[in-house]
């Protein structure tokens, strides 16, 4: 049975909302809240996928269809009755600007995400290993990864590779980038200040840093904690690939960019790829924001730990 329509009232308090919103956007002009002029946002919202059209859709699908129905009937009622649907510049009610510092930027929560990225589909190569052999199987990856030089500068300049170190048989790896200075030094993975705020977010998920395993990109420090080259991450591709082939985690949390660019083989931003779980064999795959850049924008902190109850919220982990 068709829910009913909502009535004029409730249209107008959610275009009031919608002129809040695009007012923190930047734009200052906008129409009147009357059925005609809700229609034409909502026209263009459609084409435009905001945010809030997906959260509406998201979070209440009924609601949003028996809006739509009744947007649908008064677009075509205006259609028949304005021919002209660009928007009368006489009706335009303009809203106040706010000052330059009292704008708020654009937050990483309001991008919109996409569809989920699905890469190497089915199952990790290879048998599922006990953990015995589990360990002996990653002792001899990492003495491996220790003698390779297929990166000539990496090599040329890092201190010691920084394999990647955890538990055998973790729910969740968390796959960061690159080494810093501080790993390069002591030879484990997220030791800096950014490794202490992921020892933070590790154990907000009721985890410890032994339940789980963390692993980068690449083995090897970039000079001047540059992001690792292309042909730098293909080199050392293998490598990770056969440490998620012996470990088969739960879910992968890809930390920034270029470990999410890596794994899932796209090009898309974090702020488009997170909000929803992808796929990598049989894991799922999580994006969120690196601990560094969430020390340098501290604001960002509570869409990592949306992205975190995201994962949570799927093993069924209670928080
Ligand atoms: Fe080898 Fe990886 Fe280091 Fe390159 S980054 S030299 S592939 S271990």
């Amino acid at each position: 049975m068709e829910p009913d329509p909502p009535d004029a009232a409730m249209i107008r308090s959610q275009v009031t909302a919608l002129a809040e919103h695009f007012q923190r956007s930047g734009i200052h002009t906008l129409p009147q809240p009357n059925e005609q002029s809700v229609a034409k946002i909502k026209n263009w919202l459609e084409t435009t996928h905001s945010p809030l059209v997906e959260g509406i859709a998201a979070t209440d699908d009924h609601q949003h269809h028996a809006q739509k129905s009744q947007l649908d009937t008064a677009r075509s009622s205006n259609a028949s009755n304005h021919k002209d649907s660009r928007t009368d510049s006489s009706k335009l009610n303009p809203l106040p600007v706010p000052p330059p510092s009292s704008r708020q930027a654009p937050t990483p929560s309001r991008l919109r995400t996409v569809d989920a990225v699905q890469t190497d589909t089915g199952p990790y190569p290879g048998p599922d290993l006990p953990d015995e052999q589990r360990k002996i199987q990653l002792d001899g990856l990492a003495a491996s990864v220790a003698g390779c030089t297929k990166c000539s500068v990496l090599s040329g300049c890092r201190n010691t590779t920084v394999f990647g170190e955890g538990h055998v048989r973790p729910r969740v790896v968390f796959f960061g980038e690159a080494p810093g200075a501080e790993e390069d030094r002591l030879g484990r993975p997220f030791m800096g200040k950014a490794g202490q705020l992921l020892t933070k977010m590790i154990e907000a998920c009721k985890f410890s840093r032994e339940d789980v395993y963390i692993l980068n990109t690449v083995k090897c420090r970039p000079p001047n904690n540059r992001n690792p080259e292309l042909d730098e991450r293909q080199n050392c591709r293998s490598f990770y690939q056969s440490q998620f082939s012996i470990l088969r985690p739960d879910y992968i949390v890809c930390l920034g960019a270029v470990s999410a660019h890596e794994l899932l083989q796209t090009k898309l931003s974090v702020g488009r790829l997170r909000g929803k779980l992808h796929k990598f064999h049989q894991s799922k795959v999580l994006v969120t924001y690196h601990p560094a850049y969430l020390l340098r924008e501290p604001n960002v902190k509570k869409a990592a730990w949306q992205d975190l109850q995201i994962m949570l919220r799927d093993a069924k982990i209670q928080i």
